[in-house]
């Protein structure tokens, strides 16, 4: 028997793919056309963009450090942010009393009480993927409403309060000023990618516009 052995990357991985969106090609080619050497410490920047900001885009990779003092995963605009609310069945809750009860509630994990793959396990798991269900249900936790007044107000979104806590309250890794498109990825270009709004054909024609004024400077670069 032959076994084959397969290798899954995530998307993005290495870079301009064949199946990028026509947007994705277009964010891949801003952040080549305006990278500086050596690409500002970063191997490719196709693949991870790049530092930029100026009156007319800013892009930034996705930092993975976790670092609370680092400006782009410890990012505080400074802006008053309220606090999660927490329900279950419609009652409000501290949230404390919410994971206490939502822990109570699920009970152990099936692999902390069973061996993997005995009829034991099964039958646990299925009955703990319902409760998980049933959990979701239940239990709602409300994202505080946050009107940014902030030097960073066009750069990052309001957010009105509800359930989903998008958008995120990090800076986006791509934002196009002139129509105020915002991008988020995560790790690379093209990964999970979120949007503020689906693009426009405006969007696309000050993306190009980007790309245009780009190959001017390198060509007055290359005179000089
Ligand atoms: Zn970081
Ligand atoms: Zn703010």
């Amino acid at each position: 028997m032959t076994e084959t052995l397969k290798i899954v990357v995530p998307r993005g991985f290495s870079g301009r793919m064949a199946d990028d969106t026509a947007f994705e090609g277009l964010i891949r080619d801003v952040a080549l056309y305006y990278a500086t050497d050596p690409f500002d410490g970063i191997d490719d920047p196709q693949k991870y963009g790049i530092c930029w900001n100026d009156d007319r885009f800013w892009m930034t990779f996705d930092c993975q450090c976790s670092d609370e003092t680092c400006w782009f995963c410890g990012f505080d605009c400074g802006c008053e942010k309220g606090k999660c609310r927490y329900f279950i069945d419609g009652v409000e809750v501290d949230g404390e009393t919410s994971w206490q009860r939502n822990y109570e509630f699920l009970g152990k994990l099936p692999h902390e009480l069973y061996e993997h793959d005995t009829p034991e396990y099964e039958a646990y798991s299925h009955q703990w993927k319902a409760r998980v269900k049933e959990r979701d249900r239940r239990w709602v936790t409300l994202h505080p409403a946050i009107t940014h007044t902030c030097v960073w107000q066009n750069i990052l979104e309001n957010r009105v309060e509800g359930a989903d806590w998008r958008p995120r309250q990090q800076p986006p890794n791509f934002c196009l000023k002139k129509t105020g498109l915002k991008v988020w990825w995560y790790k690379f270009i093209g990964r999970d990618m979120e949007f503020n709004r689906a693009p426009t054909l405006d969007d696309v024609k000050a993306i190009e516009e980007l790309e245009k004024m780009a190959e001017f400077r390198k060509r007055l670069e290359n005179e000089e």
